[in-house]
């Protein structure tokens, strides 16, 4: 990894709004280890700087990390601008918005999501119902939009102007390539009483599949959290993260005693090995004691940490 690596003119621009408490270390590839200091939030990409001040409130609050983390990421999923999370999320090929979102409590490994939802902004607080009023884990396409009406959820077009356009420009273009992945939210938080919980939310892969489910609502692969452990989510290429059930490896790793840091390395290097080529693919990854880890395959990925009130951006380490 190059020093500084990554971090672009958009990241610090994506970023602006929490500029106040914002200390970015693009030198730096890695949060100071602080064992046992409190509540630690980490998320991925820059837009995990707003949600983690959003989840850090309520943690310094004497809030719950189950609260934090859906709180949280619901900040980057009513973001219009936001182009990969909920509201404003780039859509399907056939210009519909679905989303995949996961939720999961480390305390009780109770959790909860939806997939392919659609006309719905915060699928991960959807999820968190399935998680707490159904007998199931995961809910799907129009069955979840069911759900979610039943809940009381409003229904809104969740494609923006801004996310039409790009959508008619793709077509325009008749590329058929699938678009490259792009930054999902996925957070770990561990509370002020050492409970742990993690979410993750998306938009998926931009013009992917109409019905295509990615990592992101698969538990076990975009997030997977185990307070006796810790905690894990992925963002990326969702197909090669589900090919290694890659945060169950990752938090697999930390309870055979790995750092987080060589947990997210050796469950990237195993996807690596898996796929025989090098995809995008990130994980963050947070102990129970707070240490932290993050890493991606390729350069360009960031994650913010909070820790005691502040939020930083990092460079994630390439493999
Ligand atoms: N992991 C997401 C998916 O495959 C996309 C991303 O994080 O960029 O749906």
């Amino acid at each position: 990894m190059q020093k500084g690596e990554g971090l672009t003119r958009r990241d610090f621009l994506a970023a602006g709004a929490a500029m106040a408490t914002l200390a970015i270390s693009a030198e730096k590839t890695l949060a100071d280890d602080e064992e046992g200091t409190g509540p630690v939030v980490i998320s991925t990409w820059p837009h995990g700087v707003a949600a983690n001040e959003a989840a850090g409130k309520i943690l310094s609050e004497g809030g719950s990390a189950l609260d934090a983390v859906e709180k949280g990421v619901n900040v980057c999923e009513l973001d219009p601008a936001v182009s990969s999370v909920g509201l404003g999320g780039y859509p399907n090929e056939a210009g519909v918005v679905q989303l995949d979102a996961s939720i999961m409590d480390g305390e009780t490994r109770a959790c909860g999501a939806v997939a392919a939802l659609e006309r719905v902004a915060t699928p991960v607080s959807v999820a968190r119902r399935v998680m707490e009023k159904t007998r199931h884990v995961l809910l799907v396409g129009a069955g979840a939009l069911e759900f979610a009406r039943a809940e009381g959820f409003e229904e809104r077009e969740l494609l923006t102007e801004e996310s039409r356009r790009a959508w008619e420009a793709w077509k325009a273009s008749r590329e058929k390539k699938e678009g490259d992945p792009h930054d999902t939210i996925g957070m770990v938080a561990i509370d002020s009483r050492g409970r742990m919980a993690g979410a993750c939310t998306t938009s998926g892969l931009p013009w992917k599949m109409p019905g295509r489910v990615g990592d992101s609502p698969i538990v076990g692969a975009g997030l997977y959290v185990d307070g006796k452990a810790g905690g894990a989510a992925a963002t990326g290429v969702g197909e090669e993260v589900i090919r290694v059930a890659g945060s169950f490896l990752v938090v697999e790793r930390m309870r055979a005693g790995d750092h987080p840091q060589a947990a997210v390395e050796a469950a990237l290097a195993r996807i690596v090995e898996n796929s025989g080529t090098r995809h995008q693919v990130a994980f963050v990854a947070l102990d129970r004691a707070g240490r932290i880890g993050a890493a991606s395959i390729k350069p360009g990925f960031t994650y913010a940490v909070w820790r005691g009130g502040k939020v930083e951006l990092l460079v994630g380490k390439v493999i």
